[in-house]
This record gives structure tokens, sequence and C-alpha cells, in this order.
């Protein structure tokens, strides 16, 4: 898979290369803000995927911790690194102040979508805490939808779902139990 950013609204749009011939001219409708722009296969223009860029979900494991977005129709994997307090979680768009815009096509993630805030509890050990923003589609903990005031408590490997996309949490490791 190969990706393309819009010229106008930066949004990535994510396509299967192995379709089309090198050199062919393709065209694309933005989904974010309907701009069409057009490439030519095998030119400077296409990133490749992040597959080539560092996705070792245990990169950060001695920091504290990364989320992991799962590869689905809409976006490659990502590797998102946590870090003290609110992380604020969405779908990238120009012009996003969140602090860990997901880069994805999803339009069933909120462009600020839910919170994981990383904390350390009195004894010292880090409390990862998940809320909703609130969001439109709702934020599922192990397919329970979330209520605007619960605040769970995640564990290494916790499953997150926001709109069609899995979010899988992995926690620093450093911390004794
Ligand atoms: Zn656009």
């Amino acid at each position: 898979m190969k990706r393309v950013r819009c010229p106008k609204c930066d949004n990535y749009i994510t396509f299967d290369e192995k379709q089309y011939e090198e050199g062919q001219q393709l065209v694309f409708v933005c989904p974010e803000c309907n701009r069409q722009f057009g490439i030519r296969i095998g030119t400077s223009k296409i990133k490749e995927t992040r597959k080539n860029e560092n996705l070792d979900e245990q990169e950060h494991a001695k920091e504290l911790g990364s989320i992991v977005v799962v590869e689905n129709f809409f976006h490659y994997k990502q590797v998102i690194p946590l870090e003290m307090g609110d992380n604020i979680f969405g779908r990238y768009v120009k012009g996003s102040t969140i602090n860990k815009p997901i880069e994805t096509v999803d339009p069933s993630i909120d462009t600020k979508h839910c919170i994981i805030r990383v904390q350390r509890s009195k004894k010292g050990k880090l409390q990862y805490i998940l809320r909703d923003a609130p969001s439109n589609t709702g934020t599922f903990y192990m397919n329970e939808i979330l209520k605007d005031q619960d605040r769970i408590y995640l564990d290494d490997a916790s499953i997150i779902t926001i709109g069609a996309t899995t979010l899988i949490l992995r926690k620093a490791n450093t911390e004794e139990e």
C-alpha cells in the first residue's frame, strides 16, 4: 500500500499501487475536502507507507509506552508514543491541535475522539486512564461503550475501538507490578 497527501488539506489517502501500472495517471478525490488531484505512479509524490518506517511496538516500552493503531481499510499501522498527562486521540485534519493525531480517513473517528491520561499513582506506579472526548460515535473498551463519566484503568494489551479502528495499549515495561 502507498499513500498520497491531499495538496489542499493534508489528509492522507491510502491506495494499493499494485493495481496500477508504473507511470499510470491516477485521480483522487479527497474524502476530507473533496479536492480532486492527480498523481503519476512511480513518481516522488508517492510516499512509502510507514511499513518502511520504525514500527517496533516495543520501541517505546522503556519510555511511557505507546498506542498501536491496527492497520485497516482506512490507514496503515501506526505506533504512537504516549506522554505524561492527557494524550488526545482523533483523526488528523489540517490545523489539528490534538497531541496524538491518527493519520486516517476513517470518517467515524472524530477529530477529537478519546483521551488516555498517563499519570503516576501515589506509589509511583504508571496508570493509563481512558475516557471518551466525548465523541459522536463513542469510545469502546473491550467492546463496551464508555459513558461520558467513565474512567477506565487500562492494562497492557487493552483493546480500544474508535470508529472502525482498533487501538492497542503497549504499556511501559519498566514498571514492576
Ligand atoms: Zn483534502
